[in-house]
């Protein structure tokens, strides 16, 4: 069953970020999908932020993957792997090693542009979609498998 917010400012963005990383299970994938300025990193942002990853939160846009290893476990999780795959193809994205970042059971894989690599995603997949609304209402939906 997808689950459906709407937010109304980056703050609350954020805090549903915080609320999936208290909750989201080792091993986990992640996909965010949704419009520039829809709100993913700003999403991103509370879920580093609320399993305590070192600073700065930058964009993985021209590095593929960004690692963040947690300075403390939280709920077993000891790294997050932040990709981007705007600029990869599926092949491309496993040689660098997506099989083995999803396979980690100590962590947790934060993916943008999933459809650029969908045949890489697996049915367990948390997929949250972002859809802007207003200049600052966000819908964002959240649901288990890939569309
Ligand atoms: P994306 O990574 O999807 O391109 P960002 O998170 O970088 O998007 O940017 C979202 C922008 O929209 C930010 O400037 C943020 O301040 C603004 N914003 C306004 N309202 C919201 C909201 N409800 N949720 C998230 N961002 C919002
Ligand atoms: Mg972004």
């Amino acid at each position: 069953m997808p689950k459906t917010f709407l937010t109304h400012s980056a703050e609350e963005t954020r805090n549903l970020g915080k609320k999936l990383a208290r909750e989201i299970r080792q091993g986990a994938l992640v996909c965010l999908s949704g419009d520039l300025g829809a709100g993913k990193t700003t999403f991103v942002q509370g879920f580093l932020e609320s399993l305590g990853a070192t600073r700065p939160y930058t964009s993985p846009t021209f590095v593929i993957m960004k690692q963040y290893d947690l300075p403390a476990p939280v709920n077993g999780i000891e790294r997050v792997y932040h990709v981007d795959a705007y600029r990869v193809s599926a092949p491309d994205l496993t040689a660098i090693g997506f099989t083995e970042w999803c396979a980690d059971q100590r962590g947790v894989v934060l993916l943008e542009w999933p459809e650029r690599v969908k045949n890489l995603i697996s049915r367990e997949a948390i997929c949250i979609n972002f859809i802007s609304k207003e200049e600052n209402e966000r819908e964002i939906i959240i649901r288990r498998g890939f569309l």
